[in-house]
């Protein structure tokens, strides 16, 4: 009964969080996000939920937190700004890779779209498998090397990258529709650009430098 009492606790989302997310939503807005589903997604997501606990009283600032295993969850603006370029609609079939808190995954839950989602850390993916389900999302996930993509789920309609690559993996680029969009972090570990890569026709991408960011790198091989 008091564990039943403390999971509802700490699964809470109250008037002071949406309260704090209407502020979230604001400040994006103000940094130049303009995609309504984008920005009613970011107010409907409990980002408190996806936090350590160490830092959840921030969990409304619009800043990158640490989640453990040295990985990141990330910014509110910079989720944003991905899945603005990604233009998501609704039953999109989108691969995520890097699932890390399972913050973005829920986004993209939330917006409608089926996500398939991989994570290279073992202690990461099992806890946002426990986690997403008891708050209503549901997508897809796996333990792997998000570099190989998933071939037996493709093609995709979006792909999106959340940690920083050294370059575009051809597996991505393989699994991604005709007309389908793949957004990427490319760079060294000290500073990415941001790539939206779209396909045009069986052989043929054009891709669009989209501003500098920086992400914890994208890194081969899945860890136990
Ligand atoms: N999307 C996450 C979120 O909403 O919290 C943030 C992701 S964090 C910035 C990057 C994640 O990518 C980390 O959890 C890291 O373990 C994962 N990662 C790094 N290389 C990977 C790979 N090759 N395959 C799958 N995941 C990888």
């Amino acid at each position: 009964m008091l564990a039943k009492l403390k999971n509802e606790r700490r699964l809470e989302d109250n008037y002071r969080h949406r309260g704090l997310r209407r502020k979230l939503v604001s400040e994006i807005q103000a940094k130049g996000i303009t995609d309504e589903n984008v920005l009613e997604a970011i107010g409907k997501v409990p980002r408190h939920l996806f936090m350590d606990s160490s830092f959840v009283q921030f969990a409304y600032r619009d800043k990158a937190f640490p989640i453990g295993k040295g990985q990141t969850i990330s910014q509110p603006y910079t989720v944003a700004f991905q899945t603005q370029l990604l233009e998501v609609k609704k039953f999109d079939k989108v691969l995520e890779v890097g699932t890390g808190s399972g913050y973005q995954a829920a986004v993209l839950c939330e917006m409608g779209a089926t996500v398939f989602t991989i994570e290279r850390h073992r202690e990461l993916y099992d806890k946002v498998r426990a986690l997403l389900p008891s708050i209503g999302y549901e997508p897809m996930f796996f333990h792997g090397d998000g570099y190989a993509g998933l071939p037996t789920y493709g093609p995709f309609d979006k792909i999106i990258v959340t940690a920083g690559a050294p370059y575009i993996p051809e597996a991505l680029l393989e699994q991604l529709k005709v007309g389908g969009r793949l957004v990427i972090p490319v760079g060294s570990q000290h500073r990415q650009e941001m790539k939206l890569v779209i396909r045009e026709s069986e052989n043929e991408y054009r891709t669009e430098d989209r501003g500098g960011f920086i992400f914890v790198p994208l890194v081969g091989g899945k860890s136990e």
